[in-house]
């Protein structure tokens, strides 16, 4: 039994991995600040003995004795993180810099959630890592972007000049179960919407593309590449290369709902990225033949029954 910390472990993705964790026989500390992530989440854990959850903030140092941290916290729509895009950079820099602090002291491997972000709006196409990428650095996106890339750094130099070890993973677009319904993602935005019978936003023409991955296919990339060779620090591009149009999506998620729903035109966001797919052929290798297994048409099946429940229990 491993004693792990997932920080940013009540949201969405975090929340999956701590149930995988304490699935596999761990010990598992979620913190969170409650930014986006909710205590929801994570209520069917709570009765588990060997789960802990911490209110903390990561810009603040925390201290405990573990084995592995997983570095999730950080908001991760685009919505959330502009927000206050301030603090945005303070989680990603501040917060890699105390667990990576926390790593040192306590000898623990650390695992990065980096981004497809970090290609910004790529000039080569599909993104492999050894692309430095095209990001701008005083747009409404840069908060992320660039406090992604700092966090890359940090963790890199660590590395090199502490011996932590680390390993990084830059996730591409996912989506499941345990989004937040005013997330601001698309997927979320239209499943929710097509269950609401409200309009489908598309922003822009909808020919932008995104390469969609569903949740479990990344956690299966994520805990291989935690235990991946030593040497092998990433980064790593962790996705699915089947890309799709926005306007395919919307079609297909009004198909899957079988909604009512008309799609209506908005502006699009400044520095929308206009296309995204990763090379997995550095994943397949590393990570023993990792690969994406589920298909948009089943993930989108799985989120979308998860939405309809949580629209009729609650009243979002
Ligand atoms: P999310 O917003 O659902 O989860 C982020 C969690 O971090 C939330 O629970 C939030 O409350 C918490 N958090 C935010 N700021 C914090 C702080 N200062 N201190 C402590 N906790 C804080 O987003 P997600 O989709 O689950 O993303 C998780 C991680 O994966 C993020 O680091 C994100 O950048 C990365 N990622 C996600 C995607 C994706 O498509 N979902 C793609 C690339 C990278
Ligand atoms: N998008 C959209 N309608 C929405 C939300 C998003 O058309 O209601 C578009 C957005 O402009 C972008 C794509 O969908 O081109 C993916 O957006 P998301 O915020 O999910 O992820 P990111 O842009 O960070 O990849």
């Amino acid at each position: 039994m491993k004693r792990i910390l997932v920080t940013g472990g009540a949201g969405f993705i975090g929340s999956h991995l701590c149930g995988r964790l304490l699935k596999e026989g761990n010990d598992v500390i979620c913190l969170d600040n409650y930014f986006t992530g909710s205590k929801r989440n994570i209520a069917h854990l709570l009765d588990n003995p060997y789960f802990e959850l911490v209110r903390h903030d990561v810009t603040a140092p925390y201290f405990a004795e573990v084995d592995q941290i997983y570095n999730l916290a950080c908001p991760a729509s685009p919505i959330h993180y502009q927000f206050n895009p301030i603090k945005t950079t303070k989680t990603s820099v501040m917060g890699a810099i105390n667990m990576l602090g926390l790593a040192k002291r306590v000898k623990a491997k650390i695992l990065q959630a980096s981004t497809s972000e970090v290609y910004g709006d790529p000039e080569i196409h599909p993104q492999t890592e050894n692309y430095w990428g095209n990001v701008n650095p005083i747009g409404i996106r840069s908060c992320y972007d660039e406090g992604k890339r700092c966090a890359e750094t940090l963790f890199m130099d660590y590395h090199n000049q502490n011996n932590v070890d680390i390993k990084i993973v830059r996730i591409f677009n996912t989506y499941g179960p345990h989004m937040h319904p005013n997330d601001g993602r698309v997927v979320s935005n239209f499943i929710v919407q097509c269950l609401k019978g409200e309009d489908i936003t598309i922003f822009g023409d909808g020919s932008q593309t995104r390469s969609f991955q569903y949740v479990d296919d990344l956690l299966e990339g994520m805990s291989r590449m935690m235990i991946s060779r030593d040497g092998f620090v990433g980064p790593v591009n962790i996705g699915n290369p089947n890309e799709f149009t926005i306007l395919e999506l919307a079609k297909k998620i009004i198909e899957l709902t079988n909604s009512n729903s008309k799609i209506i035109n908005q502006p699009l966001p400044k520095d929308d990225p206009t296309q995204r797919q990763p090379n997995i052929n550095l994943a397949k290798k590393e990570l023993n033949n990792w690969e994406p297994k589920v298909q948009l048409h089943e993930g989108l099946i799985k989120t979308i029954s998860y939405f309809e429940d949580l629209l009729s229990n609650t009243k979002w």
